[in-house]
């Protein structure tokens, strides 16, 4: 069966899916974008993932080329059409095509494109086996709040942790403080078991993975913190783990080569491990 994607207003083969050169997202990356992820035919989280998508939009005043009914209407469509239950949908704005100018045209229409492609059924144990990071200067804008597809530090960032033998980076910001990962946020667990995550800002993304954690945390009445730590502080830390909508809840056992706690997939990470699987499951965690 082809691929089917959605190319402003079409859904056409994979294959044949294709935008204009002078499409301001080829020229300037002046675009957004969101993933989410689809298990057992379920989007995850797609209402926060369209209210991002919208305050994305709207922080650079590109006009939302549909309503979120049609939006919704159109993700059903490409899921339906390719006949997957599992995979991960990604969704495009760019401003549109005009004529090669810095200043925003008055009339493009912006493009909206929508893939999905398959991913393996989630698999609690190969999560668990845990990643190793890797930490380099944050290179990226001041505005990482904003889901541009403008991600060349990022995958600059991220193909220095796959030559390391790493899966990810923890960028630091100029204080040292580490900001997020190149496509996660960053987590430890200090030794007195209190959770740490940097408070939202415009240096970090809003994760919506992360969001799912803060609100199991708060109803399973976890310590949280939402503050800003070191590379140092999670070599002190007891555990440590990443969260994003393709790798969900995944424990982070090195970091520049060094064990964190005792380098394994730690106690916490994994029952918040379990009950993120179950929110997947369910759309609800259980009160502890
Ligand atoms: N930070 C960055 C820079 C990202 O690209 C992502 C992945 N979109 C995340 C964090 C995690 O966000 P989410 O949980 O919404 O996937």
């Amino acid at each position: 069966m082809p691929r089917i994607a959605y190319v402003n207003g079409r859904y056409v083969p994979h294959r044949d899916a294709t935008v204009h050169i002078e499409d301001r997202g080829y020229q300037f990356a002046d675009g957004v974008y969101e993933v989410v992820a689809l298990l057992k035919g379920k989007m995850i989280d797609k209402a926060r993932h369209l209210d991002r998508l919208e305050r994305s939009l709207e922080a650079l005043s590109l006009d939302i080329p549909l309503s979120r009914r049609a939006m919704e209407f159109v993700l059903g469509q490409v899921v339906r059409r390719n006949r997957i239950a599992n995979g991960l949908i990604y969704i495009q704005v760019t401003r549109g095509v005009a004529p090669r100018n810095h200043a925003f045209p008055k009339n493009a229409k912006p493009s909206f494109v929508v893939t999905v492609r398959p991913i393996p059924s989630f698999d609690k144990q190969a999560v668990l086996a845990g990643v190793k990071v890797i930490t380099a200067p944050d290179i990226r804008w001041k505005r990482c709040d904003i889901k541009t597809i403008s991600l060349l530090p990022n995958a600059m960032l991220k193909q220095k942790a796959i030559e390391a033998g790493g899966f990810e980076t923890w960028m630091t910001d100029d204080d040292g403080y580490i900001t997020e990962g190149t496509a996660s946020n960053a987590w430890i667990v200090t030794k007195a078991g209190e959770l740490r995550t940097r408070k939202l800002g415009p240096n970090i993304l809003s994760g919506i993975t992360r969001a799912a954690v803060v609100d199991i945390a708060k109803r399973q009445g976890l310590k949280l913190d939402e503050h800003s730590f070191t590379k140092d502080d999670v070599l002190d830390a007891q555990e440590a783990f990443l969260t994003s909508a393709t790798s969900f809840v995944k424990p982070v056992t090195h970091i520049d080569g060094q064990p964190i706690g005792d380098g394994k997939a730690g106690d916490l990470t994994t029952r918040l491990l379990e009950w993120y699987a179950e929110f997947l499951e369910t759309g609800q965690v259980e009160n502890g």
